[in-house]
């Protein structure tokens, strides 16, 4: 008997005109994903198939929800279609089963010689005189056994599992993802990741000021977000000068929003220098100064490019029951100090004013501080399995 997971598209259905692309990204994905181990995977237009070694069973699971576009699927018995070995399987699946069940069979071989209905009654006959801890219930039975007749073979389940759901990675263009060592930056790259956006990451550092550890934090979020990409380019940008340059001509209470409007500057040079289409980042409303409505208005107003922020309209709990799902929390928890706390005034301003923020850049040369940074900035191919951290990549 060979096993099969039978895998259902769910959400990339709906894109009719599209699926064909849609299916192939996933099928790409799932090989890369799994090609260290001895599968064979297929596809139609309804659904694809794994066929895997049987104590492989557990790794192709584990890979395979970590790859976005799946929306159900389920570990199914494959044999050929004949009653005896029909019967046979189905005896030996259902025997450590109790409580109630049905037979539930889609006949796609219309010549097969038994009708579905008729077919289900008598496969329960045959359950029901070899476990007597069963009895039928039709309506509502704590397991239903699916029996899917094909010309040459016949598939046999009884449980669906979901997937991640989502697009597969690679389905949208590119995006640059702003990534520090926090909790939301990581759920927001996650986020963007499920809807088929394939991710940069960006880092901006400010040695001496932060640490070789910090770095390594962020190496390590990505390794962790690079289970759902294949890979994740992570640009460390040198931010040291421009914030030093900040924190010394500006006015202290807008010394945040200056830094991130500098950012998003930077960013955006970055995106077109990757070609990506979208800034994404952690924000979320009103979680700090710099996260009010008129905050993000006023840093937002640096770049035309569409700012994307997938955990802006949750609470942080909800954002760290996410980090904790994909496991970043742990890592994102370390104490070690961001280039965005560093320097953090007492009092950042809340509704900072455009004009305000114009005239404290008057004061340096950011332009100029932006073009040196943009030659210096240093690239890592993060992949999931990679065991080095930076300081090994020196
Ligand atoms: P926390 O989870 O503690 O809120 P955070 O990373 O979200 O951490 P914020 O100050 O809220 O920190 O920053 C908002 C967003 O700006 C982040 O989610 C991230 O996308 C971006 N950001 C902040 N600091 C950096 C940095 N050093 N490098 C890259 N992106 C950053
Ligand atoms: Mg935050």
């Amino acid at each position: 008997m060979e096993k099969v997971v039978l895998i259902k598209y769910g959400e990339l259905t709906t894109k009719k005109g599209n699926r064909k692309f849609f299916i192939n990204t996933l099928y790409q994905n799932l090989q890369k994903k799994l090609n260290n181990l001895h599968v064979k995977i297929s596809r139609d237009i309804s659904r694809m198939y794994i066929e895997f070694e049987e104590n492989e069973l557990d790794v192709v699971l584990e890979k395979m929800n970590q790859v976005f576009g799946i929306h159900t699927y389920q570990v199914a018995s494959k044999i050929p279609t004949n009653i005896e070995e029909i019967e046979k399987n189905i005896i030996e699946l259902m025997k450590d089963k109790t409580g109630t069940f049905k037979v539930d069979t889609k006949r796609s071989d219309k010549k097969f010689p038994v009708q579905s209905t008729e077919f289900s009654r008598q496969m329960g006959g045959v359950i029901l005189k070899n476990n007597s801890s069963l009895s039928v219930d039709v309506h509502n039975p704590d397991t239903t056994l699916f029996i899917e007749i094909l010309e040459r073979f016949t598939y046999l389940y009884t449980d669906t599992f979901y997937g991640l759901g989502g697009y597969p990675v690679g389905t949208q263009p590119r995006g640059m993802l702003m990534l520090s060592g926090g909790i939301d930056s990581p759920v927001a790259g996650y986020l963007s990741l499920k809807r088929g956006i394939k991710i940069e990451a960006v880092y901006f550092e400010a040695i001496p000021h932060t640490s070789i550890e910090a770095r390594n934090k962020v190496i390590d979020l990505c390794k962790k977000l690079s289970c759902y990409a294949e890979k994740i380019n992570l640009h460390i940008i040198p931010f040291t000068e421009i914030q030093e340059a900040i924190y010394k001509e500006c006015n202290l209470e807008y010394c945040i929003t200056i830094m991130r409007r500098m950012m998003y500057r930077i960013m955006e040079q970055m995106a077109k220098r990757h070609k990506a289409l979208a800034i994404i980042n952690g924000e979320s409303i009103g979680q700090v100064a710099s996260q009010t409505l008129t905050s993000m208005n006023v840093i937002n107003s640096v770049t035309s490019m569409p700012v994307i922020r997938p955990v802006a309209c949750l609470d942080k709990l909800e954002i760290i029951d996410l980090a904790k799902k994909i496991d970043t929390y742990d890592i994102s928890i370390l104490p070690y100090e961001d280039c965005c706390t560093v320097f953090v005034p007492k009092h950042p301003v809340i509704n900072p004013s455009l004009q305000e923020c114009l005239e404290n850049e008057k004061k340096f040369d950011y332009e100029a501080m932006i073009q040196n940074v943009l030659k210096n900035v240093d690239t890592i191919v993060i992949q999931e399995n990679m065991e080095n951290t930076y300081q090994d990549l020196l």
